[in-house]
């Protein structure tokens, strides 16, 4: 006997290399699921290819774009080659700084009707379908845009997108279940560039109280064991390494 399904919010990891992708994998993207509700988290290089592992392309609702550095979002572009000329559909919501649609335009020239695109900023809330998606502003060079993701159950995520020390996980609001934070830099490159090192990871998601946290992004060549272990000892609580395909459940 069985009542229904509950809801139950959902993570797939798509790729998870920082800045590009180390052999055999893929730039950021993450699949975020809730209720029949799919939405593909940065399109980085390599994603889309992943992305349909998990989900037939028909059923996707909505994706959102964090910034314009190409590791994030370039494979929107045979994506809309995908819907536009061999599976075609009209109006898939796009949400992303606005640079991102200029960027993506000059490419692909019109990106309508295949994709209908809003510019979104710090501060702005959208919904898709029982999804609510709230955006802050990043400390990183182009306009960037972390994310909370609350479904109906109550459970949220936030991801951090790209961002230096300067904006903290906290700024996505409390209780959230599962934080996924950037993790670029081995610890003797921090403050170098606006990235995080994973301590600065783990202090992050500590000060935001997030219950459980997931690192990501780590660039090629930045040593995974140690950054586990130092995001660890900053958290609090053992922290896991994002892998392709990984899939978390977030509860409220
Ligand atoms: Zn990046
Ligand atoms: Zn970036």
């Amino acid at each position: 006997m069985s009542g229904p399904a509950a809801v139950t919010l959902a993570l797939t990891v798509l790729g998870c290399s920082g800045s590009y992708a180390g052999p055999g994998g893929a730039c950021s993207g993450y699949l975020v699921q809730s209720d029949g509700v799919s939405v593909w988290l940065d399109a980085g290089p390599g994603t889309l290819a992943n992305l349909q592992l998990h989900l037939d392309l028909d059923d996707l609702d909505a994706v959102v774009l964090t910034h314009a550095h190409p590791d994030h979002w370039v494979d929107v572009l045979p994506y809309h080659n995908a819907i536009r000329y061999l599976r075609p559909r009209t109006g898939l919501p796009v949400f992303s700084p606005p640079e991102v649609r200029r960027l993506a335009r000059e490419v692909n020239g019109g990106l309508e009707p295949a994709l209908h695109w809003t510019d979104v900023h710090g501060g702005s809330t959208v919904t898709v379908g029982a999804l609510s998606l709230s955006f802050s502003r990043t400390d990183h060079g182009p306009e960037t845009l972390a994310v909370r993701v609350g479904d109906a159950s109550g459970a949220s995520l936030g991801y951090s997108a790209d961002t230096g020390p300067g904006w903290s996980l906290s700024e996505l609001g409390p209780d959230l279940g599962l934080a996924l934070c950037e993790a670029s830099l081995a610890p003797e490159q921090e403050r170098r560039v606006q990235h995080l090192t994973a301590a600065q990871a783990g202090t992050s998601a500590r000060a935001a109280g997030a219950r459980r946290l997931v690192i990501t992004h780590l660039q090629p060549g930045v040593d995974p064991d140690r950054s586990r272990d130092d995001a660890s000892a900053a958290f609090g609580l053992p922290v896991d390494l994002a892998a392709d395909h990984a899939r978390y459940e977030v509860h409220r």
